[in-house]
């Protein structure tokens, strides 16, 4: 019988050691590892030392089939990797060497034996390490075959609800479906359901996914991105497009971060015109045309100024859409009425208008985050809608 495909990640340097290089080597390399079907084991941090190095390589293709380490690969002194790997390996030859499409250093590739797992050496800086792991990808596949585990998997991304309230739902419905699982993986936008079927053919998989998709869909639906990006620019920006319309923006607190996302994806210049941030309130009054008296009566993180600055936004750029933003990211500012994280959205479309508060929780960074986004949201929810 063949043993399934199971990999252990090395990685090397000093400097992960010491907390000055955060490890996203280990994390990039798990997902994909897992995604071709020789999911991780174990990881392991090591210093440069060789002989530590040189141990912990045999000890890891003693236990796994496959054995991937990063880092310590180049010229310099302090670089201990490729000794280590010939004092592990016992002086054998290496098998294969992957050039390097992003630096000098070549991955190394040694193929398994009968008590020793594939290695694969590849270098520390992650634009290097990705790109020789993508071109090592085939050889693994081959050398591996029997051993690895078929997977796969289908994303579902969703915004704008907290996976602790995704998840008691969503659990259950795919726990009924024998043989899928379900990941929940939040970020700053939302939460990307991955739904996974392991060791089945590939049709049998497909319609297991379907089942658990279809099983979901319901309770998803008023939270999906459908953007195959999961990106809900993406779903914004095809949204535009398919009616023709324009896009305009005025931001406070997110100082720019919308008009960020939507110039971040390729195309955004067929719908979006330009944004304005309006920091000040005299910004607000002078730029986007929002009244003095509204600006005082209500304050500047306020409903009606968030309104009149989509109204400004879109008069001043003459679109046919317009996002208001205005809030407090803290971490000062705040008050009872109005604490640190309320943050006041408008979106305005030719047929109509809405207007939101949200109180966002989190530091600086992520109230302007969850800002931007549920910004977006909101006016793609209301063309979805019809409005
Ligand atoms: P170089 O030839 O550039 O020195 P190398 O293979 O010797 O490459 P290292 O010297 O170990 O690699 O690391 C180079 C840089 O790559 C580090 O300064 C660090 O910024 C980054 N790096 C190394 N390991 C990791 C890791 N596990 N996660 C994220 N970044 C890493
Ligand atoms: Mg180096």
């Amino acid at each position: 019988v063949t043993r399934l495909a199971r990999s252990i990640v090395l990685t090397i340097g000093d400097e992960l050691l010491l907390g000055r290089t955060t490890d996203s080597n280990s994390a990039w390399l798990a997902d994909r590892l897992a995604a071709i079907g020789a999911p991780v084991a174990r990881m392991e941090t090591l210093g440069d030392v060789a002989d530590q190095i040189a141990g912990a390589v045999r000890r890891a293709q003693a236990e796994a089939s496959l054995v991937v380490t990063t880092g310590g690969l180049g010229p310099t002194a302090d670089d201990r990797t490729l000794e280590a790997v010939r004092m592990a390996v016992g002086g054998r030859e290496v098998d294969i060497e992957i050039p390097n499409p992003r630096g000098v250093e070549p991955a190394r590739w040694y193929e398994p034996s009968d008590d020793a797992g594939a290695l694969l050496v590849l270098p520390g800086p992650p634009r290097e390490m990705t790109a020789l792991f993508e071109a090592a990808v085939g050889r693994i596949r081959t050398s591996l075959a029997d051993g690895l585990r078929s997977v796969s998997a289908r994303t579902i991304a969703t915004t704008g609800i907290p996976e602790s309230r995704l998840a008691p739902d969503i659990q259950p419905l795919v726990d009924g479906i024998d043989g899928v699982e379900v990941a929940f993986l939040p970020d700053l936008h939302g939460v990307d359901l991955r739904l996974t079927v392991r060791d089945r053919t590939e049709a049998e998989a497909s319609r297991l996914l379907d089942a658990a998709e279809s099983a979901i869909a319901d309770t998803v639906r008023p939270f999906r991105v459908s953007a195959p990006s999961g990106d809900v620019v993406e779903a914004l920006t095809d949204a535009l497009e398919a009616r023709g319309w324009t896009l305009a923006v005025a931001e406070s607190c997110t100082g720019g971060g919308i008009g960020e996302r939507v110039t971040a994806r390729a195309g955004a210049s067929r719908s979006f015109l330009g944004g304005v941030v309006a920091y000040s309130n005299g910004a607000k009054l002078s730029l986007l045309g929002v009244p003095g008296l509204v600006l005082e009566e209500h304050g500047a993180v306020s409903e009606p100024v968030a309104s009149a600055m989509a109204d400004g936004a879109v008069r001043a750029f003459g679109s046919d859409c317009g996002i208001g933003i205005t809030g407090i990211a803290g971490p000062e500012g705040g008050s009872p009425e109005k604490p640190v994280g309320t943050v006041c959205f408008a979106a305005s479309t030719p047929a109509g208008g809405v207007v939101t508060t949200h109180r966002f929780r989190g530091d600086r960074e992520a109230v302007r985050r969850r800002s931007a986004q549920a910004a977006l949201v909101q006016l793609l929810r209301l063309i979805e809608e019809g409005g």
